[in-house]
């Protein structure tokens, strides 16, 4: 694809450890590689890892292309760590980075000196740790490079303690109970496998450095601990079953991409609807005549002033070193998405906040609202942000790749069949990882998955599947197959043809993608109890594969039965039809499938006890840490639903009703005065309307008392999971019955008059 206007041509990544390119270029941000077309890849990784994602291609025949010149421009990557570190500090700081060896504190300090002189000559005059809490965005608290000597005189410093540690008042964060307020404190610690980075203001800049954030009892208050943890403990599971496969390597770590969609308003019009600023979501609205019926705006032209915003954010993220990649119009009109390329999944994480805020902070710039609720505008499509997921090796091999050898396809059925049975087990725990108010309106409805969680794998690989549990040889459906002799194995083409957007959890060529995540919150909980069920998956098929190899030698064969018995356990969660459609929902149930249609439902697997087991189990989470989590969650979810009932009766009663009523005075005013002039049979029909109109209005003024009586009802709910289970229930019928007839009204109110930005105007004014 090439983008006209930066000159700068993107081509299909590659993975890293294979360099195709052949001449090497010297530059300031990093290595760059020429290959003998003169188009220059160039390696972003900055201080992450060699064996993870792939490159921005620049090619040499646009040269104004400009991403070379600022990617990772702000962050402290392996070429600013060369430039800035003595060089057995740079090594040592690479062992930590690249091979996860704990950090050598000796070397601290000397990483402390380096980080502020590259931060200060680029403008920073503060450093904040920068950490994810439990609430949805990120938190940072700045102080300065400043001390006093012994003499008093002020001096720029930034010591080892500061960059490693850090006490921001924890006081004010949600811990669920975990920190009572007499040691309210919490300590954020430097996270060295994402880089730190230089955040712009117009007056200065600061240094962030990425941190995760704790209880002074090492309970983790935020969501970046869990994440790292739950990685290391898919690693450790992942390598010991390479290793019964007989293949040897150091690390396996998860790779995300994760497609953040959002959509784009007008700022004037947003600033007259405090439902979308405050809430994020429009609460009352009808629907357009003209809707996404028509589906003309999916990878149509995007307008001029929407790319010259994208190019904008772009800019600022591809100075963070974050690999935005691919930009395009949604299926619903002012929808539309940025796909990043790649990452290891703490480094994606942490780059998807930074996107998420970016293109809010931009978008205002260009006097534009942008939303990243999952529902923003009822009877259209939702936004999600479609996790694509697979596991690399050390030396930078994909397992969810399809292999050339019978051998490295046995390891890739391991792998995928090892997915199938972390999805089957936890399917309902998945689902609960990505349970919000927002979500929770978009599972199930237009193009959205629904909240039931299966596998789709295509019909190429399911009829291998179903082929090696029957035990017989391969048949027709696989495209390519060959007796082996040794095993069964069939040679598995990559087959990206085969997709089915309607399914929550599909495989997709050499990946999965978990589409359920919704579009505003941070992938790292997903992410977390996606990586832990996987490694309770592979530690099961370890142990049983270890066991089976005590009483025979050949290891093909045994790999063979474990497969056999893992695909017909596992055979439930896979499905290929329609996600969309009621016989599913049938079928799902038949099969004994958890469907967990809202938040407050979902939440209680959290508190489970096979889940408490499980996250102990593998050092993630522990009890206390679930539990607080667990009433983090309910209390926002309940909070954030009351809020919107509370915008609802506002808008209603300081809105709407004013308007109704002037109508309905003008109507009345018109046809008493056409009753004075004449006695025309067209007065009763008109009569008629205005009484329609008038009972309309009775009817809001009616549903909104009730939706008040409800609201303070359930606000004096003492038990929080009652009162989330009311606020699913209740609450949120009694605001969408007060909705009906408010746009009921909206369609027979005269536009001037209509005190809120319509549908139409929203969605269709460029
Ligand atoms: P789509 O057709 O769904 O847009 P793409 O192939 O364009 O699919 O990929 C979308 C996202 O998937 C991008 O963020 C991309 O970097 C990511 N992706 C591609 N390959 C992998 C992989 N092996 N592991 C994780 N994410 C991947
Ligand atoms: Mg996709």
């Amino acid at each position: 694809m090439l983008d006209k206007e930066s000159g700068v041509r993107y081509v299909k990544t590659f993975p890293a450890g294979k360099k195709s390119a052949r001449h090497r270029i010297p530059s300031p941000f990093g290595e760059v590689f020429a290959d003998r077309f003169g188009t220059c890849l160039l390696s972003f990784l900055g201080p992450t890892s060699r064996r993870c994602t792939g490159a921005i291609v620049m090619d040499k025949r646009h040269p104004s292309g400009t991403i070379l010149d600022i990617f990772g421009k702000n962050t402290f990557n392996r070429g600013a760590m060369r430039e800035k570190l003595p060089k057995t500090v740079f090594e040592s700081l690479l062992g930590t980075i690249e091979r996860g060896e704990p950090i050598d504190p000796d070397i601290v300090p000397a990483v402390a000196h380096g980080m502020k002189e590259w931060a200060m000559e680029r403008g920073a005059t503060h450093y904040c740790h920068w950490f994810q809490p439990m609430t949805g965005s990120t938190a940072e608290k700045h102080d300065a490079f400043l001390a006093f000597d012994s003499e008093q005189n002020p001096m720029e410093r930034f010591s080892g303690s500061q960059l490693i540690q850090g006490e921001p008042d924890a006081s004010s964060f949600p811990s669920g109970g975990m920190r009572t307020t007499f040691e309210a404190r919490g300590y954020t610690a430097w996270d060295p496998s994402s880089p730190a980075f230089i955040m712009e203001g117009p007056h200065g800049a600061t240094l962030c450095i990425p941190s995760i954030f704790l209880s002074y009892h090492g309970g983790p208050l935020d969501k970046k601990t869990p994440l790292l943890r739950s990685v290391e403990a898919l690693s450790k599971a992942a390598v010991r079953m390479l290793r019964l496969l007989g293949r040897e390597t150091s690390r396996v770590v998860p790779q995300a991409g994760c497609e953040q969609e959002y959509f784009l308003v007008d700022g004037k019009l947003y600033e007259r609807r405090p439902d979308l600023m405050v809430a994020g979501r429009t609460l009352l609205g009808a629907a357009p005549p003209k809707g996404q019926q028509m589906e003309d705006h999916y990878f149509g032209s995007i307008p001029p002033r929407i790319l010259h915003f994208m190019q904008d954010a772009e800019r600022e993220l591809y100075k963070l070193g974050v690999p935005a990649k691919t930009r395009h119009n949604e299926v619903a009109p002012h929808q539309f998405e940025l796909a990043p390329i790649y990452e290891d999944v703490n480094l994606a994480a942490d780059h998807n906040q930074l996107v998420m805020e970016f293109l809010k902070k931009v978008a205002a710039r260009h006097g534009l609202a942008l939303l990243l609720h999952e529902k923003p505008f009822a009877g259209i499509n939702g936004s999600g942000k479609h996790n694509n997921w697979s596991l690399t090796d050390a030396e930078g091999n994909n397992l969810f790749e399809p292999g050339s050898t019978p051998h490295e396809n046995l390891q890739f059925l391991i792998f995928l069949v090892a997915a199938l049975k972390a999805v089957s087990k936890r399917a309902a725990l998945l689902r609960c990882s990505i349970a919000s108010a927002g979500n929770d309106l978009r599972l199930g409805a237009n193009e959205a998955p629904p909240a039931i969680i299966s596998v789709f794998l295509g019909e190429q690989l399911s009829a291998i599947l179903d082929h090696l549990e029957s035990g017989q040889p391969n048949g027709e459906t696989a495209r390519e197959s060959i007796d082996l002799g040794i095993s069964k194995i069939p040679l598995i083409s990559r087959d990206n043809t085969d997709r089915n957007r309607t399914s929550p959890f599909a495989f997709t060529g050499n990946k999965f993608e978990f589409r359920a995540v919704p579009s505003s919150m941070s992938i790292s909980i997903p992410h977390t109890v996606l990586a832990t069920a996987m490694a309770e998956a592979l530690d099961e098929m370890s142990g049983k594969l270890e066991k089976a190899l005590e009483n025979t030698e050949n290891r093909d064969h045994a790999i063979l039965s474990l497969l056999r018995a893992e695909i017909a356990a596992t055979r439930k969660i896979r499905f290929e039809g329609d996600n969309y459609s009621d016989q599913w929902l049938q079928e799902a149930e038949r099969r004994g499938l958890p469907n967990l249609p809202d938040t407050p439902r979902a939440m209680k697997l959290w508190i489970d006890g096979s889940t408490k087991e499980l996250f102990q189990r593998y050092g993630v989470f522990d009890e206390t840490d679930l539990h607080s989590r667990y009433q983090i969650k309910l209390e926002q979810y309940v909070k954030q639903i009351e809020i919107e009932a509370a915008l609802v009766v506002d808008l209603v009663e300081q809105d709407i009703l004013g308007a109704c009523f002037e109508q309905q005075s003008r109507t009345a005013q018109s046809i008493a005065h056409l009753a004075v002039v004449t006695e025309s049979p067209h007065l009763a029909v008109q009569k008629e309307y205005l009484d329609r109109y008038s009972r309309l209005l009775s009817d809001l003024i009616t549903k909104v008392g009730h939706l008040k009586r409800l609201r303070d009802e359930i606000r004096e709910e003492p038990d929080l999971e009652k009162k989330g289970s009311r606020t699913s229930t209740d609450l949120l019928g009694a605001m969408e019955e007060v909705r009906k007839t408010a746009d009921a009204l909206e369609l027979q109110t005269d536009s001037k008059r209509w005190p809120l930005p319509s549908y139409l105007e929203l969605l269709f004014q460029h």
